[in-house]
């Protein structure tokens, strides 16, 4: 037999009131979204359940990727099969006849939203209970902790029939939080912020500096390629470029060494604020683990934070590296952040970066340069591109191709 639809059970957003269909309309985009790579699925919500109807794609990659979609508890594969007692009868006994080892304990689970189905759910119980007894005689039923739960549901098109139960990813659909601006470096930490802020609901989009021909093109790519991994969780996300040759060159001219470094994160900050504002994101997201870095105690934070009054998140930042890094490797971003191009911060970055830096003295350089002219260049010459799930199914088929 082959399964012909995924049942999905909703996540924490059960709790959620009111807003409760707002979360499940914007789950089942979110799904819709990420299965969007199998044109012939097709995706449907209702108040308590999601259905991922396969049409004939393959279950296992299908399901695959509904691990990763944020907002689902837990999903199970199911039949679809007639709606008649008779039938179901002998699919109970094929399927039990085909899972059953010595040994194993059992109950059905039935439930029904078609209230004029001839039996109501403690009768099918029965029914379909001593239909299995018929023919594994020696197996017994068990109501608490059985290894197999079958469970049937009587709906209005069909009945359906599963035995699996697979956990999902827990957390909030993308989304549900509004939208959020992630800093994304080439490095390992912000991939991982940006999968954590994704987990919790917020929606992102990917501000990338990069400084040619101080920085390779090899460095831009792996920032696209990170971001081209996180929309296996998120689904398509806008990635924003921003021109940030004329910024390092100005800092490096007019401040000492050991202030470059806090004043790029300063220009950093205010860029990606004037973006956040412009596109209507709520909240920066960054991935300042505390103490990593220079540029990461907490007199750095507190001068670089000045510039804005906007909340900035940080995921990682009580995580130790090695945390980060189980992470990084789980959400498949690790082998590309290690790739060797040097990003904007470390080629301008001084030996010795200063580690107590004061805002006063940030303040006082800053006096010295256009501020205000060279942020607006910045921010008028961004380029925007959507990177999406297909992109990144289709280099994994590459991938896979190459190695063939
Ligand atoms: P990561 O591993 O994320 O690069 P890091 O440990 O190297 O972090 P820093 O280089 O101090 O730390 O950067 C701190 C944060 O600043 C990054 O996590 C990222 O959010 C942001 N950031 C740094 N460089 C860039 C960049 N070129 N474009 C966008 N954001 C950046
Ligand atoms: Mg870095």
């Amino acid at each position: 037999m082959q399964y012909s639809e995924i049942m999905i059970r909703y996540g924490e957003l059960s709790t959620k009131g009111k807003n409760r269909m707002r979360f499940i309309n914007k789950l089942r985009n979110n799904i819709s979204d990420i299965l969007s790579i199998y044109p012939q699925v097709k995706v449907t919500a209702d108040r308590d359940r999601a259905h991922v109807y396969l049409n004939g794609a393959d279950y296992i990659a299908v399901a695959e990727s509904l691990k990763q979609v944020f907002g689902i508890q837990t999903f199970s594969p199911a039949y679809k099969v007639e709606k008649s007692v008779a039938t179901l009868k002998a699919t109970v006994q094929e399927i039990m006849q085909d899972i059953y080892k010595e040994g194993m304990t059992f109950k059905i689970s039935s439930r029904r939203s078609d209230h004029s189905f001839e039996l109501d759910s403690r009768e099918l119980n029965q029914a379909l209970g001593g239909a299995v007894f018929d023919v594994i005689p020696t197996i017994q039923a068990q109501m608490k902790n059985p290894d197999i739960t079958l469970q049937v549901e009587i709906r209005e098109e069909a009945a359906y029939l599963s035995y699996e139960t697979i956990r999902g990813a827990g957390g909030l659909p993308v989304g549900t939080s509004g939208k959020g601006m992630l800093m994304l470096s080439g490095g390992i930490d912000s991939p991982v912020a940006g999968y954590l802020a994704l987990k919790r609901g917020v929606d992102i989009e990917a501000v990338h500096f990069a400084s040619p021909p101080y920085t390779s093109p090899g460095a831009l790519k792996k920032a696209q390629d990170l971001t081209r991994k996180l929309t296996k969780f998120g689904g398509n996300i806008q990635f924003i470029e921003v021109p940030f040759t004329e910024i390092q060159e100005e800092i490096k001219a007019i401040a000492p060494e050991a202030y470059l470094m806090t004043l790029t994160r300063r220009f950093m900050m205010r860029i990606t604020d004037r973006i956040r504002e412009a596109r209507k994101g709520l909240i920066i997201i960054n991935g300042e683990s505390l103490g990593q870095v220079a540029s990461q105690t907490l007199e750095s934070m507190q001068a670089i934070n000045a510039v804005t009054n906007t909340p900035i998140i940080r995921p990682v930042v009580t995580m130790d590296k090695l945390e980060i890094i189980d992470i990084a490797q789980e959400i498949d971003t690790f082998e590309i952040s290690i790739q060797p191009f040097e990003d904007c911060c470390t080629i301008f970055a001084p030996d010795r970066p200063k580690t107590n830096p004061k805002i006063k003295n940030a303040e006082q350089y800053e006096a010295r340069m256009d501020v205000e002219g060279l942020v607006e260049r910045a921010v008028a010459g961004i380029m925007i591109t959507e990177i999406t799930p297909q992109a990144e199914k289709d280099a994994v088929d590459e991938l896979i191709e190459d190695i063939l």
